[in-house]
This record gives C-alpha cells, structure tokens and sequence, in this order.
C-alpha cells in the first residue's frame, strides 16, 4: 500500500513468513518472485548470483530472519537503486544492523521487544509519501510520520514494557553485546545437534538462524515422549511449527544462556536413555 501503488514489486520466498508476505502483495500490483528455496524445504537463502532481480521494481522484499524455518541471510544481496524492504521480526535487536543499507525495516515487536500489538517500521525519508491513495491513514506511513506515530491512539502498553526492555537490553550491553551472548547460545546448540545422529538440523551453515534452531529426531516416532519429557524438565513450546515438523527452540534475546544449557542436558539424557 505504501510503496507499490499498482507497480511492481520482486520477492524472495526463504521460508513461510515470506512466502505469507506474497500472498498478500499480489492484490497490490505485479509480484515476481526473484528466487525461492521451496524446492529445497526452505533450507537455504538462494545464492545472490541466482537472483532474477527486476531494475523497475520498486523494492526487494526479503524476510531477514524466517522463524519457523530458522533460515537467517548473512549479508545483503546487492540490488542496486532498488530499495530493500525487510521483515526483521523474528532477529531485530539480535545483532548489530546497518539501517542505511535498507529502504524499509518493519517487524513486530513480539519476539524481541515487548508484546503483540506493537510494529515497528523504519523508513527511509525518500520513500515516504509513494503510498496509495487507498491506504488508510493508519496504515500510511508519511501521516504516520507527520504525527509522531500517533494519528491513531499507540497501544501504550505495549509501549512501555517494550521501554523496559529497552532499558534492560542498555543494561547488558545492548545490541553489540547481546550479539556475543546469542552467538554463543547458538553456537552450543547447534555444535551438539551436529555432534550426534540422533538429533539433525538440516539448514545449510551459513544461514542457520541464531534466534529459532529447527531440529527433528532421527527417530521421529519418539517425537513425542521427547516433547512430554521437555514439558516435565520445565522445556516448554519445543514443537515445530506445523509447517515443518519436529522440533524447535526459540532462543531469543530474552533466553538465558543456561535455558540452552538446560536443554542441551535434557537433549543428552534423552538421547541416552533411547
Ligand atoms: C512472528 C512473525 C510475523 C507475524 O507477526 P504477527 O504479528 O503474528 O502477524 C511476521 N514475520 C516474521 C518473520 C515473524 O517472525
């Protein structure tokens, strides 16, 4: 609504979320899609050379950080005078960003910043006042702007936890040193799924997510006594989501290093024990 207005757009499908995000932009204008990784169960973010990018289009949407497939892009492609507009839901306050590197940031804030009902949208000066005469006020982001985000009445809920956690975030270190500690909690998970065949993650290398670690059991009729033994270890909303299957752990900003350090030893005994 805001930058489409009729024209056309190019999309990267990586995983559900922004293959949702299609499904929605085609009753704006022409979406094409510039590369998919469906074939391969959203396993991967498509090589940048293998992108059929559109030089008309008025922007590249990417999904930064698909949750439920735990596919995270290291590094942007390049695309020229095209802006890039990006779902960071799922990763944003995770690690260092460079906004100038993008036309639009938009996410909500439940992952890492405070409760549903807040979205945050970041965007670049030159882009606003594109959208189309058919946005409502709410939804366009130049009012938005003019109105220091309060043409309609903000939730202020949301706002204020999101405040604190602002404030706990700062506490740590912020987003420079919180990067240091999801590296790490990523990294033990992932190491000890790979050190065992009785758990796999099958998401190429580079683009394993830090925040959302996808894993089945090789075994997988025992899915869930491993799900029961969780819940009864304090290990909760380990379920993949529907789309994909098995298992997954969300390991946010807000989980603890000793969180997957608890999971991980659950992991080991279970893996024993069966
Ligand atoms: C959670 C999530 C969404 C959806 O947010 P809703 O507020 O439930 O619509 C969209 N994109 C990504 C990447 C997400 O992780």
């Amino acid at each position: 609504m805001n930058l489409l207005n009729g024209g056309e757009a190019d999309y990267v499908v990586t995983g559900a979320w922004s293959k949702r995000s299609v499904e929605d932009a085609v009753a704006y204008g022409k979406i094409n899609i510039a590369a998919s990784s469906e074939a391969e169960k959203f396993t991967n973010v498509p090589a940048y050379s293998s992108w059929k990018l559109n030089k008309n289009a008025a922007y590249l949407h990417i999904c930064t950080n698909e949750t439920i497939n735990g596919v995270e892009f290291d590094g942007l492609p390049e695309s020229g005078d095209v802006p890039i507009v990006a779902d960071m839901s799922s990763h944003i306050l995770s690690r260092p960003i460079d906004v100038t590197q993008y036309g639009v940031i938009y996410g909500g804030a439940q992952k890492n910043i405070g409760p549903a009902g807040l979205c945050i949208v970041i965007v670049r000066e030159d882009l606003l006042g594109k959208a189309s005469p058919l946005t409502p006020a709410v939804f366009n982001w130049k009012t938005q702007a003019e109105n220091q985000s309060m043409i309609n009445t903000p939730p202020t809920y949301s706002i204020y936890i999101a405040g604190l956690v602002f404030e706990w975030l700062l506490a740590q270190g912020g987003v420079a040193a919180i990067e240091k500690v999801n590296i790490a909690k990523a990294n033990l998970l992932y190491d000890y799924i790979d050190s065992t065949d009785f758990y796999v993650n099958n998401v190429a290398l580079k683009n394993r997510s830090r925040m959302n670690i996808p894993f089945f059991l090789k075994d997988e009729s025992l899915n869930d006594a491993f799900l029961k033994g969780a819940e009864a270890n304090g290990l909760l909303q380990l379920k993949g989501h529907r789309m994909v299957g098995g298992m997954r752990a969300s390991i946010y900003n807000a989980m603890p290093i000793e969180g997957v350090q608890a999971l991980i030893s659950y992991m080991q005994a279970f893996e024993s024990a069966h």
